[in-house]
Order: C-alpha cells, then sequence, then structure tokens
C-alpha cells in the first residue's frame, strides 16, 4: 500500500467501538506476542467505583469475534458484580485465546502479565476458566497487578471455595423464597460442570444430604468428583437439560439458558457460578420468570470470589472476614428476589437496577480512576 493511500477502516474494527459503544465500555486491549504465541484481549468496562478487576480466562475460541464478544460479556458482568456486591471496584476481564492443556506456558502467561502491566493499574488480573493459582504466580513475575496468588506469595489463594460458598448461599436463599425453607436436603441438584467451583459446591451440597448429579466434557473431572462423594450420580452433558430436578447449578460456561434449553428445563430454581448464564438476558429472564422459575442473577450470587481477591487486594488480607462477606450473598439474593416479586420483575431486573443506582451515583462522584 502506498504511503499516502487513504487506511480503510476494516469492518471488524468498526464493530469493536460499535460493541463497545452499545455496552458502554471504557476500553479494550488486543495483545498479541510471536514469540509465545500470546492472542489476548483485556476488556475494561467501567472505572466509576475503582480499578477494574476480573479474572483472566484461557478457552480455545472458535475465532477472534467469540473471544471478543465473551471478554466484553463478561468485563460488564464484573462491573455489576462489584456494584451490586458493595465493593469499590470496576469492571474487567481478560481472555487468552488458546487451550489451556496445550498452549500454556510461562512465556505467554508473562508475556500476559507484561500486557497487564502497562496498563498501570486501571486492570487487575485474577483466576478464571482455564486458570489456577499457580498461573497467577507466573503473571505475578511481570506485573503487582495481580489477585488471588498462592498463599505463600503472600495472597489468598484458589478463590473458588469463596464462590461456591456463595452460590450455596444464593441457592439457599433462592429454595427459602421458593420451597419456605432454605433446606437443601434431598433437593435434587444438577451441578454442570466438575471444576474448581464446581467440585466446591459439590462438597457443600454433600454435606447437607443434598441429591447430587454432575456432569462435565472430561471424563478425569467427574472422576475426581466421584471418588471423593461417591453417592454422586453422573449425567450425560447433553441429557441434563431434560432431568427432572429440584435446582439447576450451571458451573460451567456461560450461555446455557437460552431458546434451545429453557423449553427443556424441569426444575424450580437456576442458581450457578457461571457467568453470564442467560444468553439473552432481556428475553431469557422473562421466560424463565413465565415458566415459574426462580433465576438467582449470576453475578449476584458467584460474586464470592470477587469478595475474596478484592480482600486480598486491600491488604491485611483475612480469611475469616472475607467469608462472613460471602455469607452476605444469601441476605442479598433474599432481598433481590422478593423486590422481583413485590415489583412484578424478573430477579436480574432488580439485581441490575440496585446495582445501576450504585454506579450512577459513583458517576457523579466524578472521580475518575488514574494510573500509577
Ligand atoms: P473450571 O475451568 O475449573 O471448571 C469449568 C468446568 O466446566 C470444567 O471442568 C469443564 O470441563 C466443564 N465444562 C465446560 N463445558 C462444559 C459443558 N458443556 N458441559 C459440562 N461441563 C462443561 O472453572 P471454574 O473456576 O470452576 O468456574 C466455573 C464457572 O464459574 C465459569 O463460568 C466461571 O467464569 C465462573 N466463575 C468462577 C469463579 C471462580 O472463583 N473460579 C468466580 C466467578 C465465576
Amino acid at each position: 500500500m502506498a504511503i499516502n493511500e487513504p487506511l480503510e477502516l476494516e469492518a471488524p474494527s468498526q464493530a469493536v467501538l460499535q460493541n463497545m459503544e452499545e455496552s458502554e465500555h471504557e476500553e479494550v486491549l488486543f495483545c498479541f506476542d510471536k514469540a509465545s504465541g500470546l492472542r489476548a484481549i483485556i476488556a475494561i468496562h467501567n472505572t466509576c467505583l475503582g480499578a477494574a478487576l476480573g479474572g483472566v480466562r484461557m478457552w480455545p475460541y472458535e475465532s477472534e469475534a467469540a473471544a471478543l464478544a465473551d471478554v466484553l460479556r463478561l468485563s460488564r458482568g464484573m462491573t455489576y458484580k462489584a456494584a451490586v456486591s458493595g465493593l469499590n471496584l470496576g469492571g474487567g476481564k481478560a481472555v487468552i485465546i488458546g487451550d489451556p492443556r496445550r498452549h500454556k506456558t510461562e512465556h505467554l502467561l508473562r508475556r500476559f502479565g507484561q500486557f497487564v502491566h502497562d496498563l498501570g493499574g486501571k486492570y487487575i488480573t485474577a483466576e478464571d476458566v482455564g486458570m489456577t493459582s499457580r498461573d497467577m504466580e507466573f503473571i505475578r513475575m511481570s506485573t503487582p497487578y495481580v489477585s488471588g496468588l498462592p498463599t505463600h506469595l503472600g495472597g489468598s489463594g484458589n478463590p473458588s471455595p469463596f464462590t461456591a460458598f456463595g452460590v450455596y448461599m444464593g441457592m439457599k436463599a433462592a429454595a427459602k423464597k421458593v420451597f419456605g425453607s432454605d433446606s437443601l436436603e434431598n433437593k435434587k441438584i444438577v451441578v454442570q460442570g466438575c471444576g474448581s467451583v464446581g467440585q466446591n459446591l459439590v462438597g457443600l451440597l454433600a454435606k447437607e444430604n443434598a441429591r447430587i448429579w454432575v456432569t462435565d466434557i472430561y471424563e478425569d473431572k467427574i472422576k475426581e468428583v466421584t471418588s471423593e462423594y461417591p453417592s454422586v450420580q453422573v449425567s450425560d452433558p447433553e441429557e441434563i437439560y431434560d432431568m427432572d430436578m429440584d435446582i439447576y447449578a450451571p458451573c460451567a460456561l456461560g450461555g446455557t439458558l437460552n431458546d434451545l434449553t429453557i423449553p427443556r428445563l424441569k426444575c424450580s430454581i437456576v442458581a450457578g457460578a457461571a457467568n453470564n448464564q442467560l444468553l439473552n438476558e432481556e428475553l431469557h429472564s422473562r421466560e424463565l420468570m413465565e415458566k415459574g422459575i426462580v433465576y438467582a442473577p449470576d453475578f449476584l450470587i458467584n460474586a464470592g470470589g470477587l469478595i475474596n481477591v478484592y480482600n486480598e487486594y486491600q491488604g491485611n488480607y483475612n480469611r475469616e472476614r472475607a467469608m462472613e462477606q460471602t455469607r452476605h450473598i444469601y441476605d442479598l439474593t433474599l432481598e433481590i428476589l422478593n423486590t422481583a416479586s413485590q415489583n412484578g420483575q424478573t430477579p436480574l431486573a432488580a439485581a441490575k437496577a440496585r446495582a445501576e443506582a450504585r454506579l450512577k451515583t459513583a458517576a457523579q462522584l466524578k472521580i475518575p480512576f488514574t494510573r500509577a
């Protein structure tokens, strides 16, 4: 191309800005490094309440567009999660395109950390799907802007037990609303995804003598659960949507509540850890309500991990305090479910309204995030 030839904007870059405008994102950073094979996107949605803290996910996305769509949705969800939980944090998220079982290397993680560092603390990374606290250690070699470090580095360790505990609290609150009692004893619960959160959740449900079914796309993940909890039963990943159950707990990936699955669902409650469970928030939250299924909003009940890494990020970490704050998810969920039914709203709408009211106040204070 001649040097004075006008640059033509390609369709994908127009789409990125258009997407950012629609979802009100502040900043999106595309990261590429040939030597390590890193291909990543960091999305900062909103920093009205503070630095954007959110995990980094590694997943073999089918396309860049799919990765972008995911990171935009996830980072926006983090804004709502922090706001509704009363944390002084903004919303951000990162995705690394690749198979964590094959493409994850120290080189790639450290290079990713350098990109995080360049943002000067506006984005703080943490663990998400496909990542471990050991991986956070490598990222920490490049930047201090990481939370959820292993305990031997002064961190709070794996946030998943906190996330699972918060989901458990939210599930119990939903049970209180639907069944009149928050006991999960003998309730038939299907846990989709036997990863870090799913496994911890199964442990909590087993202690309460729930009847538990699990599913995963990897045999080894299922074995990890069934060897520890022999009473747990196993289902095929596709068959779970047709099962008679009391509670469906999505703890794998997002978008599992959609046009194809909702008509098949036979449960009273949806309460799980996965982010962005509703493929279309507006439409699918309404369809669940019309079917008489109580949906405990994902960003409300899966905030335990964020609460924990926020405590670590603030300093003077105290595990009991983080657990106590996570326990509060029970009261908050019950309050939001009650508000929703009083107003004839979906629980999602009630939770979003609460988060948006806080964001509006913060925006009016006009304290923009400043880089270190
Ligand atoms: P993980 O990677 O440890 O586990 C996810 C599991 O889901 C894996 O075992 C995977 O094989 C399985 N899976 C993927 N697709 C599946 C399918 N179609 N059917 C059945 N199983 C499938 O992740 P995690 O840390 O346990 O997180 C689970 C979910 O919770 C994610 O959506 C994550 O974003 C969300 N979340 C996690 C945390 C946290 O603290 N880890 C916090 C908030 C939200």
